[in-house]
């Protein structure tokens, strides 16, 4: 079945206990409504029915929001032991495995991915961020130093949280980016004003009510829902805030970064677009490639920063290789991800769908071929097949723009040597990450070498591990999320010079 009407799928109670409650704003610890009495309608992008409202907040409850987190973060937050955030950290990882079945099913209800996905991966890869951040906790530590200043001294750095934190979410990944976001702000002794996306704002809603639940204190993370050019505007806007990490499109992350630097000169960290090349050589293993390529491009429907959209085979191999991940394309199910088997859900949104079927027509009108897919799914819900387009290259809107939906661009290379092959990959504003499948250990590590982007995999797309930092080169963004690395745009340093004598 394609289509489903919201009421066909079979819910957790306790989800569907908390999709009947009124969801209000998290602030200081209590749901609470938007002053101006607002609210917006949450939708299934599978049946476009709305199932549930939330609060629509205007920057006067971004203010409430605020204060919450100034007071949370000068007060009882501050009185908290890096050993105590540790162990808070650690159980809400707990309680995220525990309400493991209630946040997969929002999850999947609000982005469209597949349970299975939201089941099995997300929810370990949410727990696990907040069990790793856990350890960081009690190990946020400065320097000493020896100056060479006349005289004797005593010096070292103190590394401090960097304050209130506003932090602002994409729709693709709600929770996982919540997760990226929230644990390692709370290890640092950060206090939060979190946005998520206008499509998915749930998940996150649900995280701040279990971090209460695992004595997190209020005001330590307040979740504000409603319009990105609204609040979204006014988190990046406010002087109470100190910092904005935000994961979204390179536009609007533009955007922000003018509003940080034009406000009060708040730090700012960016996790943007990507159009990732995946490159194939002919001594690698075919069968895992061509998974990995499927994978890469056609999970989620493509809605994925990191997605392997650019596609470079070596001549030798190219037909085998892209007729293979064009059949497996074209197996591939397409459906309700509440519904078992599917492999695809829909796209987020009408205007996403129409978005991804323009840049299919333009590919067309450009000269692509389209080898498999290339048509929107059924009258209701927004599904478009996966789709594989040959013919492609540089010029081409369908090579040189982030699509984010199921669309693979196949392209094909010879005999050159690994510098043409990196100017072919490198040739985007892009640079967020890249594959290498290849068994030759030579060329995995002279073209990683080669290549802009924040990560390199070889063998694989995908390494979603909360130790391995993330972000992007280039027009992908600024700073690392994930691994020690993300520390930094949490905490800033201070260096304490004594003089002795
Ligand atoms: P988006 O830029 O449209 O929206 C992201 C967030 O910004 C949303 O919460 C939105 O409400 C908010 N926003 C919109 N206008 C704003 C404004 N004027 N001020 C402040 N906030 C505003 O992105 P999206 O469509 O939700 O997500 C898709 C994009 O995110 C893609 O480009 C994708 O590559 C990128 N992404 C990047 C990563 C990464 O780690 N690099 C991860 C996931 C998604």
């Amino acid at each position: 079945m394609l289509n489903a009407a919201f009421k066909d799928y079979s819910l957790h109670p306790a989800t569907a206990a908390f999709l009947a409650r009124a969801h209000g704003l998290m602030i200081d610890g209590r749901s609470v409504a938007a002053l101006a009495g607002r609210r917006r309608d949450v939708f299934d992008p599978a049946s476009e029915e709305a199932f549930t409202t939330v609060a629509e907040a205007s920057p006067e409850d971004v203010d409430l929001a605020v204060a919450a987190a100034r007071r949370a973060f000068e007060g009882d937050w501050a009185r908290v032991t890096p050993s105590q955030r540790g162990r808070m950290l650690n159980r809400m990882a707990e309680l995220i495995e525990t309400n493991g079945d209630e946040l997969a099913e929002l999850e999947c209800l609000n982005s469209g991915k597949p349970l299975q996905f939201c089941r099995n991966v997300d929810i370990f890869g949410v727990a696990d961020m907040f069990r790793y951040m856990a350890g960081w906790a009690t190990k946020i530590t400065g320097d000493t130093h020896n100056p060479s200043m006349p005289g004797e001294w005593h010096a070292y750095t103190l590394r401090q949280p960097v304050g209130v934190v506003g932090q602002i979410l994409p729709w693709n990944f709600p929770m996982n980016m919540a997760a990226w976001k929230i644990a390692p702000a709370l290890a640092a002794g950060c206090t939060i004003v979190l946005k998520p996306a206008e499509a998915t704002p749930l998940t996150a809603l649900r995280l701040a009510e279990l971090a209460l639940e695992a004595g997190i204190p209020a005001g330590v993370i307040n979740v504000v829902t409603g319009k990105g050019s609204v609040i979204g505007d006014a988190i990046t806007n406010h002087p109470g805030i100190d910092k904005v990490a935000f994961t979204g499109s390179t536009e609007v992350g533009q955007h922000i970064a003018r509003n940080c630097v034009s406000s009060n000169l708040k730090k700012v960290s960016l996790e943007l677009g990507g159009k990732s090349p995946v490159i194939v050589f002919p001594d690698a293993d075919l069968d895992a490639a061509v998974a990995g390529i499927a994978g890469s491009i056609f999970f989620h429907a493509g809605q994925v920063c990191a997605a392997g959209s650019r596609l470079y085979v070596h001549e030798k191999i190219y037909d085998r290789v892209v007729e293979a991940v064009a059949a497996k394309a074209a197996g591939l199910k397409v459906g309700p991800g509440m519904l078992p088997d599917h492999d695809l859900g829909p796209v987020i949104s009408r205007a996403q769908r129409e978005s991804v079927m323009a840049y299919i027509e333009k590919g067309r009108a450009e000269g692509a071929e389209v080898l498999t897919g290339g048509r929107a799914l059924g009258a209701k819900g927004h599904f478009v097949e996966p789709t594989v387009l040959a013919g492609t290259g540089p010029g081409m809107a369908v090579h040189d723009e982030e699509i984010f939906g199921p669309v693979l661009c196949a392209m094909r290379f010879g005999d050159e040597d690994l510098d043409a092959i990196a100017a072919r990959a490198n040739a985007s504003p892009y640079g967020l990450s890249s594959s290498i499948w290849t068994r030759d250990l030579s060329v995995a590590h002279r073209l990683a070498k080669r290549i802009q982007s924040g990560i390199v995999n070889v063998n694989t797309h995908t390494s979603p591990d909360a130790s391995l930092p993330y972000g992007g080169y280039k027009q992908s963004g600024w700073g690392r999320e994930r691994g020690a690395e993300v520390l930094d745009l949490y905490t800033q340093i201070k260096a304490v010079a004594v003089k002795l004598a």
